[in-house]
């Protein structure tokens, strides 16, 4: 099978999606994690917007990657002009090509379109630019003036030609339409770019390359404007996996890559996205997860270690006995048979009331169960925490540990964020990260109770932990509490 080029386009497009704004330095980051990856082009930016982000891209360009850097230009000398002095390898020159957007966009002929965008690709050409012809609103321009479009572009030198699904209005059938007519003809390379408002983005992304496109535009989760761009995790794996296409990425970086661009862009993954969701590797009801312990396919499409992920068990109302037996072991706790039923009894009560089962949940069942009282190393005695429009918001902590008393304070953001960094000062000889920290509101209204969700990695061991409240540092402070009391009785 042929090996497909990936333009990724996180940084344009993808900085495009409401509420995204990157600076210059993220956008950086970003694309060294991308060149890392080994996408073929990454579209850095689209320089006319500002000067941050024409010193974006100029960065990206000059920070020696391997990839062909590109910007985002209009069939405007301007754009190409501004694009030029960030130093760009290529220029993604996009032109309308749809009777709807020469018509009510443009307002001009579909001569002149042609004539204007045949001079921009000289004008690129005549400096040493690489182009990418990407033909706007291109799924819904009839077939015709796609070829003779590309007919003309190609005598003027273009490097590849890309035909953009700009409304994600395309059926996978139309892509084919298009793509079948068009790789007869072409001399160049042919890309798509498509759009996710009718959750056909990947599936029509696969059609254009069985069409004979050979380099996909994608973003990193998804991200793009209103319902996204072709996701880059998706495209990937469905082309690789469903049919054997070849990428010269490292598919195992996917979950580090998916992880940087949701803390960057702000723009939380939902829990049931393909290959990068938090869900999509993790197993509740028993029947499955008996399956996967048996042989790991009977209930995955992939490895998770394929994309660089973890399997996970969790446990809830659907749970079976041989996982609670599972995390019972990974967790060093010993049980006879009958413990363990009472313990998954417990947990399927929990459950049933909507609860998700923490592990310091499972530890304090079992213990209950067992019959054994767990001395807690750390114990909060008091929590002061002040906050208002005429302070820094403040913390401070009283704690026994093992019985001796230590008290901290700090400030932070918020309360919140005061009263877990004084925690962390007291605990400071029990290291630990807090890799996430959630919280729900119960019940609504502002009397709502709340409940606190943290979850904590110590020397390669995560752990979860919870606690409701009506207090919502009080309630943070618990969780944080009872999880470090966790690690502690786990490294003795
Ligand atoms: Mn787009």
């Amino acid at each position: 099978m042929k090996t497909l080029k990936i333009l990724d386009t996180t940084l344009r497009d993808g900085e495009q999606t409401p509420g995204v704004s990157l600076t210059p330095e993220e956008k950086l980051e970003i694309a060294r994690a991308l060149d890392d990856f080994g996408v073929d082009v990454i579209e850095a930016g689209s320089a006319m917007t500002s000067p941050g982000e024409q010193e974006g891209i100029k960065r990206i360009a000059n920070e020696g990657l391997k990839a062909e850097i590109s910007s985002y230009c209009r069939i405007l000398q301007a754009d190409i002009d501004t694009a030029m002095k960030c130093d760009v390898d290529s220029i993604f020159l996009v032109t309308p090509t749809s009777k709807l957007h020469i018509k009510y966009k443009l307002g001009i002929t579909r001569d002149e379109l042609l004539r204007k965008t045949l001079e921009c690709i000289d004008y690129c050409k005549d400096h040493g630019l690489v182009v990418d012809l990407c033909t706007e609103d291109g799924s819904r321009t009839e077939p015709e003036f796609l070829l003779k479009l590309m007919g003309e572009a190609t005598e003027h030198k273009i490097d590849r030609y890309t035909i953009a699904d700009t409304v994600g209005t395309a059926t996978p059938e139309r892509m084919n339409e298009i793509f079948s007519k068009l790789s007869k003809k072409a001399k160049i390379p042919l890309g798509v770019h498509c759009h996710d408002d009718l959750g056909m983005a990947t599936a029509n992304t696969v059609a254009s390359v069985n069409a004979g496109v050979s380099m996909v535009n994608v973003t990193v989760n998804g991200l793009g404007e209103r319902a996204g761009n072709a996701p880059l995790e998706e495209v990937i794996m469905a082309l690789k996996e469903g049919y054997g296409y070849k990428f010269k990425v490292d598919t195992k970086k996917i979950s580090k890559l998916s992880d940087l661009v949701e803390k960057l862009c702000r723009i939380p993954v939902a829990p049931n996205k393909a290959i990068v969701g938090e869900n999509a590797f993790t197993h509740e009801a028993g029947i499955h997860v008996d399956g996967i312990l048996k042989k790991s396919e009977t209930y995955e499409a992939i490895n998770p270690e394929s994309v660089g992920a973890k399997r996970r068990f969790v446990l809830g109302k659907h749970v079976g006995m041989k996982s609670v037996k599972k995390l019972l072991d990974e967790q060093g706790i010993e049980v006879n048979d009958g413990q363990a039923k009472e313990i998954f009894k417990h947990i399927k009560f929990i459950g049933d009331k909507g609860k998700r089962v923490t592990s310091t949940d499972l530890e304090a069942i079992a213990n209950s169960v067992k019959g054994v009282e767990v001395k807690k190393v750390i114990e909060l005695d008091e929590l002061v925490a002040v906050a208002g429009n005429k302070f820094t918001p403040t913390a401070s902590v009283k704690l026994k540990i093992n019985g001796k008393e230590v008290t901290e304070s700090s400030t932070g953001t918020g309360p919140v964020d005061a009263a877990i960094k004084a925690i962390e000062h007291a605990t400071r000889d029990f290291p630990f990260e807090l890799t996430e920290y959630h919280v729900d509101s119960i019940s609504g209204g502002t009397d709502a109770l709340v409940q606190v969700m943290v979850k904590l990695k110590s020397r390669g061991r995560i752990i979860t932990s919870q606690s409701a409240g009506a207090d919502i540092v009080l309630a943070s402070v618990d969780a944080l509490v009872n999880g470090i009391n966790l690690i502690i009785r786990k490294t003795d």
